[in-house]
């Protein structure tokens, strides 16, 4: 799960990593009234939105009094940013952080990550602060530094003060630096993270050493213990689609193709895309619905992927292990019914009562096309939406 930069900020200060003070906004008013409480004269308005490449894009702006910061928030409430991680659609900045602005000396950058060659985490570190990391890792990997971290005794702060030699911070704000590896560290396991990016950190003029920036992301299999960071959760920057499948804990991801699968195990799930793109088709979705899902959650399922405009067809694969081909009949035929099917539907069934399950297709009345395999199945859907 994502949240927003002053969200992971305020995480971030929970364990004693220096972030600039801020506030968050809604509305220009409240911009105004959340500089007014910040000290000095520079503020920066930034819009929050589940993305970075921000500052390019004109999302973070240099205010130099109070009307500025109200410009500039009427200026990006309401704007659709684009861009390099939002994809072109854009996002719709509904949310600002106005915060202190300080002297910048030196941009650097820190991640932390689960790293999967060595099954640990892993604080990476770089000079090349401020600028996209990817670049450069692509162009001059000698600049990444990294300290790769024993869960068992955690970071240790010799680990830290290398990493911060190695990325060269300053002698006088070596301490500092440490100090802010080793929070961030805590904070990242404390709380589950599976990313935590601070770029860029930065040196200031008048000595500090801080998080202009926080991209904390978390692993969705722990929030069950983390109450106060689902609490954080933004819908309005998720897809309507994957929210109504996590009600019905459907296991449910967005694609671009028009192919829409229902599918039970994720193996399955993830063979049924191969299949489908190995006959040239290109899957709307990926859908597992569950080892024991019941018939409301077949028919949820059902109703979700028809809720894509971009679908042109629906091909069902099951497999009854511990799922019966009955009750995922019967899910298929009501929501179909409920919703009227207008996309051709191929399904394919095997195992546990599967000749029920094939006799509730039939008897249905819909126009079903059933399939011997998956192959049969993925070959005969891609048919039918190329010819629809
Ligand atoms: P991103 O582009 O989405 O990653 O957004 P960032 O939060 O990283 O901001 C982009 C850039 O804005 C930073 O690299 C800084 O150069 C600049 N910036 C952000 N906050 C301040 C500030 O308080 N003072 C100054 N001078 N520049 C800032
Ligand atoms: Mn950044």
């Amino acid at each position: 799960m994502n949240v927003h930069e002053y969200q992971g900020k305020g995480v971030l200060k929970e364990y004693g990593v220096t972030v600039p003070n801020g506030y968050v906004a809604f509305t220009a008013d409240e911009a105004v009234e959340a500089a007014k409480k910040l000290e000095g004269d520079l503020w920066v308005v930034k819009a929050q939105i589940h993305a970075g490449g921000r500052g390019k894009a004109g999302g973070v702006k240099l205010a130099r009094s109070l009307e500025e910061v109200r410009a500039f928030a009427d200026e990006l409430l309401g704007k659709v940013l684009v861009t390099h991680q939002t994809g072109p659609e854009g996002k719709e900045v509904k949310r600002l952080l106005i915060e202190e602005g300080c002297p910048i000396d030196k941009e650097y950058y820190i991640g932390v990550v689960i790293d999967r060659s060595t099954e640990r985490v892993v604080m990476m570190g770089s000079e090349e602060g401020g600028t996209e990391i990817e670049e450069v890792a692509a162009k001059t990997p000698e600049k990444i530094f990294k300290e790769v971290i024993d869960p068992t005794v955690g970071m240790l702060p010799f680990q830290a003060r290398r990493l911060a030699y190695n990325i060269n911070i300053p002698q006088d704000k070596i301490n500092h630096a440490v100090k802010f590896m080793l929070s961030l560290y805590q904070a990242f396991v404390d709380k589950d993270c599976s990313l935590a990016e601070i770029n860029p950190l930065v040196t200031t003029k008048d000595g500090r050493v801080m998080a202009l920036d926080a991209k904390l992301n978390f692993d969705s299999n722990a929030l069950f213990r983390h109450k106060d960071i689902l609490e954080l959760r933004d819908l309005d920057e998720e897809d309507p689609k994957e929210i109504e499948a996590s009600k019905y804990d459907l296991n449910y991801i967005a694609l671009d193709g028009n192919i829409g699968c229902m599918v039970n195990g994720a193996g399955l799930a993830m063979a049924t895309m191969d299949i489908i793109k190995h006959y040239n088709g290109e899957p709307a979705n990926f859908l597992d619905v569950g080892g024991g899902a019941t018939e409301d959650k077949v028919r949820e399922a059902f109703k979700i992927i028809l809720s894509d405009e971009n679908v042109k067809g629906i091909f069902v694969n099951i497999f009854g292990g511990i799922m019966k081909c009955d009750v995922i009949a019967t899910g298929v035929v009501e929501a179909a019914k409920q919703i009227k099917l207008d996309r051709p539907l191929v399904v394919r069934l095997e195992g546990t009562n599967v000749e029920l399950g094939k006799k509730i297709l039939d008897e249905s009345g819909l126009d079903i096309v059933s399939a011997d395999s998956m192959a049969d199945g993925a070959e005969k859907i891609v048919e039918l939406v190329k010819n629809s």
